[in-house]
């Protein structure tokens, strides 16, 4: 971990043009169903490992969107969201089931919006706005799905948030649990730099694409989720995104940025993020391609039934019987391939 802290603190700053502004958002802090939780790691572990590194970071009111499906099986893991709040921070919508927008219809994916918010109406009513993520930030696979689900929101009061920068983190979540299941010190230490090094890296490249786009640097909205290693992971990443020069800010600060504020005018049925939406929009080339690591460490500890392939068929299994979703493989857009 140390060695990471030292590369990633030796580099430049994240942008020439001066401090990047940025909201921490976190999403699936209760998990998903069939995903595999590690011996020694819960929800709740995990959110307090999450709030103390905010705190140390001075980031307060933060939202956390997660999908609610896992705690109708414990509704122990609620209590994830007394933590959450009880710490300054807030809570919101992010559907119950988590199927992406592109596997079920309008009807459907508010049905489930609903669904959630009937469970988290105790904490989400606190929170200072109403506002919603769409599961895989994707808004609609269709301009009438894209419409009718948009005018949902709006009716009631939601404001729905974009991610304009990943880094995939919820795919480290098989081999870190691979890993940590046979206790193999060195790939312990290997995934968490890794996967440091991923968001500086994710971070560096949607920032520029986002200069790209604009001329400028605009408030960006950074998403991490709750899993084992983000916990165990994310003061590092929070001290080496301030090392490069990033302020962090309230998510209605970067709401008011209009790359976030405005719907990009594109159906888009891809897994993309704002900044890269807004980049097919104006026709402007980015590069949006997955991160070769996501393929190194699958190398690590494999086992029959626990690649991340296979899993994420069983995650995928289970929204289809639970909700009448049809997943697909996500189209790749031009700036993926
Ligand atoms: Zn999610």
């Amino acid at each position: 971990m140390e060695r990471a802290r030292e590369n990633s603190l030796e580099t430049q700053p994240i942008s020439p043009l001066g401090p990047v502004k940025l909201a921490i958002t976190m999403d699936d802090m209760l998990m998903w169903r069939e995903a595999p939780v590690p011996k020694n790691y819960s929800p709740l572990g995990i959110a307090r490992a999450m709030t103390q590194a905010l705190s140390r970071h001075h980031a307060s009111d933060v939202f956390a969107f997660s999908n609610t499906a896992p705690a109708e099986d414990d509704p122990e893991l609620l209590r994830v969201f007394d933590h959450w709040v009880g710490q300054g921070h807030h809570v919101a919508n992010h559907t119950h089931h988590h199927a992406s927008i592109n596997w079920v219809d309008a009807e459907t994916y508010i049905g489930d919006i609903e669904r959630t918010e009937e469970i988290i109406k105790r904490w989400s009513s606190l929170a200072p706005r109403r506002y919603f993520r769409y599961c895989n930030d994707m808004w609609g696979d269709t301009a009438e799905k894209q419409a009718a689900v948009g005018d949902y929101l709006a009716r009631n009061g939601y404001t729905p948030v974009p991610v304009s920068v990943g880094f995939r983190d919820s795919r480290f979540l098989p081999a870190y649990w691979r890993t940590l299941n046979r206790d193999d010190r060195e790939g312990i230490a290997y995934l968490r730099r890794a996967f440091v090094d991923t968001a500086m890296h994710e971070l560096r490249l949607h920032a520029a694409n986002a200069r790209a786009v604009y001329g400028r640097d605009p408030a960006h909205i950074w998403l991490i989720h709750g899993t084992p290693l983000g916990g165990d992971c994310l003061d590092e990443i929070l001290d080496c995104f301030e090392a490069a020069g990033v302020q962090f800010i309230s998510l209605e600060a970067a709401m008011a940025d209009p790359m976030n504020a405005l719907v990009p005018p594109r159906v888009s049925p891809e897994f993309i993020h704002q900044v890269e939406k807004w980049a097919l929009v104006h026709g402007v080339p980015v590069d949006d391609r997955a991160p070769a690591i996501l393929e190194e460490i699958e190398k690590l500890n494999p086992a029959p039934g626990e690649s991340a392939v296979e899993i994420r068929a069983r995650m995928q299994a289970s929204i289809a019987r639970h909700l009448g979703a049809r997943p697909a493989p996500f189209p790749l857009a031009t700036i993926q391939c």
